[in-house]
């Protein structure tokens, strides 16, 4: 079954390529003054590597948060495909399979990175639920406690964390610092624990966004202004707290292209999803938004 599944996106993947719909999206794109607004998670050194090759092959130019900051007051055009990358949670294999490639490259990229997996544990949440599942400790399933409060979340996640140990998957503060002072790696936010905001009373959210900058400025050569909302879920609520903190940008997981004109919306700016070990022909759909 999974091999007939991979079969057939890969056939799916090939015939928007064969057939011309890549080199027209391309076209479209750059004709609409659009950017390509793609993030990672934890991809392997192949997959990123692949897709920044295609990129630099297509004539990309790789901008950076800051450069749609600037662009308000000072518009661009070019005739080049223009793409923005983000990564987020802040996993330790990004230093072997993205930071290298965007340094090589000197490619862009920005990283978000959740905060307490950093300091403390070193795990992500769902982590923990992965491994309590395939060892039967319990039947709730990540899509499930997304959906529920956090604090029925916390509780149950807590419960397992003390009994289940995994290994670090989240860089070490010294391994941020490291990567930090690379002139095309940026740090923004991702919160400290990773909840689903929408899932948080106000007072848990006001914290989430304000201390993980207070903690990230804290470790960092310069202060952090990007923001990516976990799982992608946001209200106006979370809008408006991370306005008045001194975050000027934040990037949400609704996939679709960003709009370089005056009515762009900093605070809920678009991105494709790229699968973390899918064939580089999926990712290209994916990256030119031809299949989301
Ligand atoms: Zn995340």
């Amino acid at each position: 079954m999974r091999m007939l599944k991979a079969a057939l996106k890969r056939m799916i993947a090939n015939f928007y390529i064969y057939f011309g719909y890549i080199n027209r999206a391309k076209k479209k794109i750059i004709k609409s003054d659009s950017v390509v607004s793609i993030y990672f998670h934890n991809p392997s050194f192949k997959t990123f590597n692949d897709c920044m090759q295609w990129l630099i092959d297509n004539d990309a130019v790789f901008l950076g948060p800051g450069d749609l900051l600037s662009f308000q007051s000072n518009p661009k055009n070019t005739s080049k495909l223009k793409v923005l990358i983000t990564v987020d949670d802040g996993w330790r294999e990004n230093l072997l399979n993205i930071v290298p490639i965007a340094h090589f490259n000197k490619i862009p990229v920005t990283i978000f990175v959740s905060t307490e997996p950093l300091i403390e544990g070193g795990g992500y949440w769902w982590s923990y639920i992965k491994k309590a599942l395939k060892n039967g400790y319990t039947t709730c399933t990540i899509p499930f406690l997304k959906t529920i409060p956090n604090q029925n979340r916390l509780s149950i996640v807590n419960h397992l964390k003390s009994f289940i140990q995994i290994d670090r998957e989240s860089m070490t503060v010294e391994e941020l610092k490291s990567i930090a002072i690379s002139p095309y790696i940026q740090i923004g936010a991702h919160t400290l624990t990773h909840p689903i905001l929408t899932n948080c009373d106000d007072d848990l959210v006001a914290k989430e966004i304000i201390q993980s900058k207070t903690v990230l400025d804290a470790i960092l050569p310069a202060p952090v202004n990007s923001f990516s909302y976990p799982n992608g879920d946001y209200s106006e609520r979370e809008i408006n707290i991370l306005k008045k903190n001194g975050y000027q940008i934040a990037f949400a997981n609704t996939p679709g292209l960003i709009h370089l004109n005056a009515k762009m919306d900093l605070f809920r700016l678009p991105r494709f999803e790229i699968l973390d070990h899918a064939p580089l022909n999926e990712n290209i759909c994916r990256m030119l938004g031809v299949w989301f």
